[in-house]
């Protein structure tokens, strides 16, 4: 491999290991920010292109919120997440993936069902208590 591709998978490892070391569903933005700590020169851009590749690849997984920005995901796994509406964060949820929903509508509507997605919106068990602390 030359150095440009060098450069490419060096840029493209350290992605990936900053976002499986963290459960906080980054920003791309922060996700860059982690980045240029130890590749400088590393560009924004570059980010998004490499978050995107390793999401064609199945490594990681893309959280879209409709209008506010995607949040990234070093668990290619389905599993579910809870947003809290007050602070914002996106946390994982313990509960098991119900794959019985896809077969469920499988069988009702004769669709290909390859995966799904489920969110839960509410407020986090941090931010009721710092409410109940008030
Ligand atoms: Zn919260
Ligand atoms: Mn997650």
């Amino acid at each position: 491999m030359g150095r440009a591709g060098q450069r490419v998978t060096r840029q493209k490892k350290l992605i990936l290991e900053i976002l499986r070391s963290t459960n906080t569903h980054p920003t791309a933005d922060w996700v860059y920010e982690q980045a240029r700590k130890q590749l400088p020169d590393i560009s924004l851009g570059t980010v998004y292109r490499n978050l995107s590749v390793l999401k064609g690849a199945g490594e990681i997984m893309e959280l879209s919120y409709g209008s506010t920005f995607s949040r990234y995901d070093g668990n290619p796994h389905n599993h579910y997440h809870f947003v809290c509406e007050k602070c914002g964060r996106v946390l994982d949820v313990a509960l098991p993936v119900r794959t019985e929903l896809e077969e469920e509508l499988a069988l009702k509507e004769a669709h290909l069902v390859r995966s799904h997605r489920l969110e839960f919106y509410g407020v986090c068990r941090d931010c009721l208590e710092a409410d109940r602390a008030k």
